[in-house]
């Protein structure tokens, strides 16, 4: 057991100690309606960890109750995280469909109380009369029928003799209430679609606040642990046991904190749409936070725990630092994978004075020696090299070879260049070296001084593999879509290599290619013919703010990684200064709160975000432009570098207030304003990016876009309404995105319809 406890723990021991439960029994209840992210992962741990430490168990539980979206596949994926995270979720998979009877039963019993009844209301005018913040509701006109109407209807609901949103069923608790999800909230509706469980038996479906308590209780729940986005559903959670009178010991709700991560989506909603759009390649790309994504990139359970236990459980939402995340799996393959050698742009050498072939013995493990394994290296005549590991005419602090500068191959010989050969168009095609034959590695008698050492093959016997490099998915870090995907996410490189013992020992299916990063066999596309290697993580946090010039690092790449440049990208929570802001930002000026976190967390954004704010009362635009962009230019550059200032960022995103230009435009704009440091309005009247609303301009190119698509028109007049949004794109990619797209949209809807 961990030596601190976090607050759920103490509630549960607390529980223990006073005998209001025997056992702990908590369950993970996701819809099936996606893959599991890391987020889920928190959530599998936390729960199934907490039955772990206090002998009980968790149950996994499938919230099945919207039929529309959920599917067996989904299911699988759920099952299969939780145990790919090595957790105990016994033999049975748990299923709120399982309980509809009893649900259904639960329902009758508040109906025969006078607590539930059936409303008729349509949906917009039930809307108007749940009142607002300010002000109270009014309860439905329906809601006085006699409980023997209500039974009648009830059932005729279940019995399938209406249409979807004909009626619902509501519990009658207070339209007055201030929790506004206790005015009279839904039990449930009317869904004619088929359950991939249960098929066409049901034509109503509970609601998530009536389904989730009673199963809780069903299932004989003692902690329901759920995020903090459920804190007002709590309210409704004991109404609705208490109401019923159920036997103790029930239930109660504690909520934590969500987890968020930068530089990804998280939802699975979004990570669907991804998925759908064949942005990736499925739910297992691994550039995706899917559990299946780091299992199939090569992360182990070991660093996703880690990771969790980490980040703790807190009851404030914050946004985690991926870098966080690439830091544990780096500190769990650091100790345990072999390391060996990779080449993925190879430059030949041949080592004039060198004959025949020599086997060189080379630990695995060279940073740990007592562990034992080793692999033959293969040395010859010809080798390869990185081609980025020879520089002709090397800038100051280049260590590695250069016609002046010998290098040591990695476990072998001192090596110097002594012509370089290049082709017609000027490419270094080969360099001819020599070696060193008292320079060997371990018996190294030469007195020769090198700076580094680098990695190497032996032609002949090196193996070609592709190798997969990837990067992050989203380019900045509160990404609004696929707008900010990075396009260099994913290099695919078909010709890299990897020295014999990689293919022929398999020693591990993780490897450290030395100076490249952490890598692993591709479980689904890896052959014999073709290995296929992922990249998992770099050595260390590229991303990490740079403070100086890049230099060079002067140590061997066999030296491990100190521990304190991996530290760098670490998360610390924040101080109470950044929390004050961070209050201020989420609460006061409407900003959410991944924006928030990340400009209370930066001294410099949040300073400029003032600053820009005192000129232009625009917070959540304003915020939007200093996290997204702003905060790029920064990262690599000091305050006083900036070409623009807080005002013309101010003056910018005035233009997309009061709709001058397009936010798409103001990216535009925003590139030239870092390069040369012109006013945004000049920016816009030179290159003419002002935004067209007059819709005398746009119908025009309206009739032209659907005089050019004759086959979408007749599409869409068949039905096909999704065609809609083909020809506001068409529009707006016609005006170079200068187009105001409110214009366009209604524009397009009039001539259409
Ligand atoms: P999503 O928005 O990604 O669909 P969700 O909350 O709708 O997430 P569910 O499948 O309903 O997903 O969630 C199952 C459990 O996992 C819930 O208890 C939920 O609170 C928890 N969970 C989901 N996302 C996160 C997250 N980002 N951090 C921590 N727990 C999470
Ligand atoms: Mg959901």
């Amino acid at each position: 057991m961990r030596e601190s406890k976090d607050f759920l723990r103490t509630i549960v021991e607390e529980d223990l100690k006073s005998g209001k439960y025997k056992e702990v029994i908590t369950r993970f209840p996701p819809e099936p309606n996606g893959f599991p992210h890391i987020g889920h992962a928190k959530s599998i741990c936390i729960n199934f960890g907490i039955a772990r430490d206090y002998n009980g168990h968790c149950n996994l539980r499938m919230d099945d109750t919207n039929p529309t979206k959920e599917d067996t596949k989904y299911v699988e994926a759920l099952k299969s995280a939780v145990e790919w995270l090595g957790f105990d979720r016994g033999d049975n998979v748990y299923f709120t469909s399982d309980n509809f009877h009893k649900l259904y039963d639960y329902a009758i019993e508040l109906i025969k109380m006078g607590k539930a009844y059936v409303d008729s209301t349509n949906e917009e005018e039930m809307r108007s009369l749940r009142g607002t913040v300010k002000e109270a509701g009014k309860r439905s006109k329906y809601a006085v029928r006699s409980i023997e109407e209500n039974l009648d209807l009830f059932a005729k609901m279940k019995e399938g003799e209406f249409k979807d949103g004909e009626h619902v069923l509501r519990a009658k608790i207070d339209m007055g209430a201030a929790n506004m999800k206790l005015r009279d909230p839904l039990l449930y509706r009317i869904r004619h679609a088929n359950h991939f469980r249960t098929g066409d038996e049901w034509s109503i479906y509970p609601m998530y606040d009536f389904a989730h308590c009673l199963s809780d209780y069903i299932e004989g729940i003692s902690h329901s642990i759920c995020t903090l986005e459920f804190e007002n559903n709590r309210d409704i959670y004991n109404w609705v046991l208490d109401t019923l009178g159920l036997e103790l010991p029930r239930p109660y709700q504690h909520e934590f904190a969500r987890l968020g991560i930068n530089y990804t989506v998280m939802s699975k909603r979004k990570l669907l749409e991804l998925v759908e759009g064949g942005q990736v390649s499925g739910w297992d790309d691994p550039r995706l936070p899917t559990i299946a994504g780091y299992k199939r990139k090569g992360y182990t359970p070991e660093s996703i725990l880690n990771f969790c236990d980490q980040i703790g459980i807190a009851k404030a939402n914050s946004m985690v630092d991926v870098s966080q995340l690439e830091f544990c799996i780096r500190d769990d393959l650091n100790k345990k994978v072999p390391r060996v050698m990779c080449v993925i742009n190879p430059l030949k050498v041949t080592i004039q004075n060198y004959e025949g072939t020599e086997d060189i013995d080379a630990s695995y493990y060279p940073h740990d020696v007592p562990k034992e394994g080793s692999r033959k290296l293969p040395f010859s005549r010809e080798l390869y090299i990185e081609r980025d590991d020879f520089c002709e005419n090397p800038p100051k602090g280049y260590f590695r070879l250069t016609p002046e500068q010998p290098v040591r191959i990695r476990h072998g010989f001192i090596i110097s260049c002594k012509e370089v050969i290049k082709d017609a168009n000027g490419k270094i095609t080969e360099i001819k070296a020599e070696y060193y034959p008292d320079s060997k590695s371990g018996s190294d008698t030469s007195g020769i001084k090198v700076k580094s050492a680098i990695q190497w093959l032996s032609a002949k016997e090196a193996k070609q593999v592709e190798v997969r490099l990837y990067d992050r998915l989203f380019s900045c870090e509160a990404p609004e879509g696929v707008d900010d995907l990075n396009p260099d996410s994913l290099r695919i490189i078909k010709n890299a290599f990897v020295e014999p013992a990689v293919i022929t020992e398999k020693p591990d299916e993780r490897f450290q290619f030395e100076r490249q990063g952490y890598f692993y066999a591709d479980p689904i596309d890896y052959t014999d013919e073709k290995p296929v290697f992922n990249k998992i993580v770099g050595l260390k946090d590229s991303y990490a703010k740079k403070k100086k010039p890049t230099q060079e690092v002067v140590k061997p790449a066999s030296k491990p990684q100190t521990k304190k440049a991996q530290v760098e990208g670490e998360v610390a929570s924040m101080s109470e200064a950044q929390q004050l802001l961070f209050d201020k930002y989420t609460t006061e000026l409407k900003l959410n709160a991944e924006v928030a976190n990340i400009l209370a967390r930066d001294e410099f954004l949040s300073s400029f975000y003032q600053e820009a704010l005192s000129a232009l009362n625009s917070p959540v635009s304003i915020a939007n432009i200093v996290v997204n962009e702003v905060s790029k230019e920064i990262k690599d550059k000091q305050a006083s570098e900036l070409k623009f200032t807080s005002k013309q960022i101010a003056g910018l995103v005035k233009m997309i207030d009061d709709k001058t230009i397009s936010s798409k435009i103001a990216k535009q704009v925003f590139e030239e304003m870092a390069k040369f440091g012109e006013n945004p309005s000049v920016i816009v009247e030179a290159k003419g990016l002002i935004q067209i609303s007059d819709p005398s301009i746009i119908a025009p190119i309206i009739d032209e876009v659907i005089a050019k698509n004759p086959d979408n028109l007749e599409k869409f007049k068949a039905g096909n309404t999704k065609l809609l949004g083909f020809f506001v794109g068409q529009v707006l990619k016609a005006t170079g995105g200068k187009a105001n797209p409110q214009v366009v949209n209604k524009l397009v809807h009039e001539k259409l319809n």
